[in-house]
């Protein structure tokens, strides 16, 4: 491949602070409040003008349940997140179906109040080290690129990116197939008549006699249809695909849900991708931009004419931000593996429980377990804390959906709920590591545990 040289350069160093969040998604924003929260100077350095990442500028919604009796949140950052939320009228009673956009809002108002500096529109493309020791991450922005310096650094990325250029080792993918999960180009329609859709899902069932994955309550909607091809709502797919106005891939995952306070507006966790899917790949994202937003007419004019409740359906976003479920899985002090996740182990530096499936999308897909769990009456797995450790480095936590795990660990492991309780317990860890003057190996998980509880985390006994 043709190439420059560049010449080297001087990068003034702009801004210093004692943490350091490298990424403003639900990982994020929980280690910079958590940060904060502790005394820390902390900056949040982050590539779009606005929090929540993938649940705020992907659009992934809902919170996924915890499959733990109680959903009890590791999380003390969330109850306060939450409360944000319901002022905006942005959030349902239970706390898993929320608005994302007002996730953005809340999110960002809650970093201002805890103290957070905000940098927005700032692309990391560099890390400056010395031995094992982070010194600043490297920044471009309309300002040009410079340095921001801090003790402790948190990648928060989902990709890993700084840990990644630090020199980190990763995996990425399944071994299997050698590629990532399928990816997604999320989108809200408005003007849409949910009563009406709603009876109209109702009646697909009673028409086809199947109900799976489809319900209407009077207050949510949920429909979802698979390659399983066992759907309520398979029938109308294929139907369309035959007239040529779906392609195959539109009837491999799709599904939908109801927002909360948003009296005409749907959530679609939808067009799915299967081929190019590599969220580190400027490539991919872009292509599924273009292919996404095709799909997403497909599938507007699919719904005019195959569905009820549609007829003054419009476009009200596009995700700026592709949905990545997966990429790179940053080698930590502690690999968390499928087999652990499955078997429910349990360690004693937990700052984490879960027992969300495995969920491998794709044209085959896995849900569920793959073997019998060990039945301990203790039905979740847990996070260690040696997960957020980067191996190598002194001075770096990784937190969120890139933690050190395998990939189908990863599967589960990703949802919002459990990538916030690895943020904030990366964010206390932070302030640790700096009041102690102590290197991220040498912190126990359990401490840092404790003092989640302390602020209002619940964990299981
Ligand atoms: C399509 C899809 C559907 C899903 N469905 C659900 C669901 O229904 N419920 C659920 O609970 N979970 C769901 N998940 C999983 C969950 O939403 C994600 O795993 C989780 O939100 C990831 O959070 P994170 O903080 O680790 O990463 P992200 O939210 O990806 O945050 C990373 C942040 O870092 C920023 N960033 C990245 N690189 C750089 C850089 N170099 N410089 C500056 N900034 C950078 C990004 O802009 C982003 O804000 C889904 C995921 C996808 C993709």
């Amino acid at each position: 491949m043709k190439a420059y040289t560049v010449p080297s350069k001087e990068i003034t160093v702009r801004f210093t602070a004692d943490v350091v969040v490298c990424g403003g998604g639900s990982a994020g924003v929980h280690a910079a409040v958590a940060a904060a929260d502790e005394g820390m100077s902390v900056i949040l350095v982050e590539q779009f003008g606005s929090l929540g990442g993938t649940a705020g500028n992907a659009l992934v919604t809902p919170l996924m349940h915890s499959h733990i009796d109680g959903n009890p949140s590791c999380s003390y950052i969330t109850d306060k997140l939450n409360k944000k939320m319901t002022v905006l009228d942005g959030i349902d009673a239970s706390g898993n179906q929320f608005d994302p956009v007002v996730l953005r809002i809340a999110s960002e108002q809650l970093c201002l109040e805890t103290g957070v500096k905000l940098l927005y529109y700032h692309f990391i493309s560099g890390v400056i080290k010395e031995n094992g020791e982070i010194k600043g991450i490297i920044t471009v922005s309309k300002s040009g690129e410079y340095v921001i310096e801090g003790k402790v650094f948190i990648d928060c990325t989902g990709d890993g990116d700084v840990s990644v250029l630090a020199g980190a080792e990763y995996t990425k993918g399944n071994p299997d197939t050698g590629k990532c999960q399928p990816i997604s180009l999320r989108y809200t329609l408005s003007g849409v008549d949910i009563a009406t859709f709603g009876e109209f899902i109702r009646s697909e069932i009673s028409r086809t006699g199947v109900s799976k994955g489809a319900s209407y309550d009077g207050k949510v909607v949920y429909a979802a249809c698979t390659a399983t091809d066992d759907w309520a709502v398979t029938d109308l797919f294929k139907k369309a695909i035959t007239n040529g106005d779906l392609v195959e891939d539109d009837k491999v995952y799709w599904q939908v849900f109801k927002l909360p306070n948003r009296n005409d507006t749907l959530a679609f966790n939808n067009p799915e991708f299967f081929e190019y899917v590599d969220g580190t790949d400027s490539v991919h994202l872009t292509k599924a931009q273009t292919d996404g937003k095709a799909a997403i007419l497909r599938q507007l004019n699919f719904y005019k004419k195959y569905m009820k409740g549609f007829d003054s359906a419009y476009i009200s976003e596009i995700a700026p931000m592709v949905g990545i479920r997966e990429s790179r899985h940053i080698v930590a002090e502690y690999m968390l593996t499928g087999e652990e996740m499955l078997e429910k182990k349990k360690f004693g530096d937990t700052i984490c429980q879960n027992n969300y499936p495995v969920d491998i999308h794709g044209k085959n897909l896995k849900f569920g377990q793959k073997i019998t769990p060990v039945d301990d009456g203790k039905p979740w797995y847990d996070i260690p804390f040696r997960s957020l450790v980067v191996k190598g480095f002194d001075n770096l936590f990784v937190a969120g959906r890139c933690l050190g795990s395998d990939f189908l660990a990863q599967s589960s492991l990703r949802i919002q709920r459990s990538v916030r309780s690895t943020g904030e317990a990366a964010g206390i860890a932070s302030a640790i590591a700096v009041k102690q003057g102590v290197k991220a190996k040498e912190i126990d998980g359990s401490m840092v545990r404790q003092l989640m509880i302390a602020k209002g985390a619940t964990f299981k006994e």
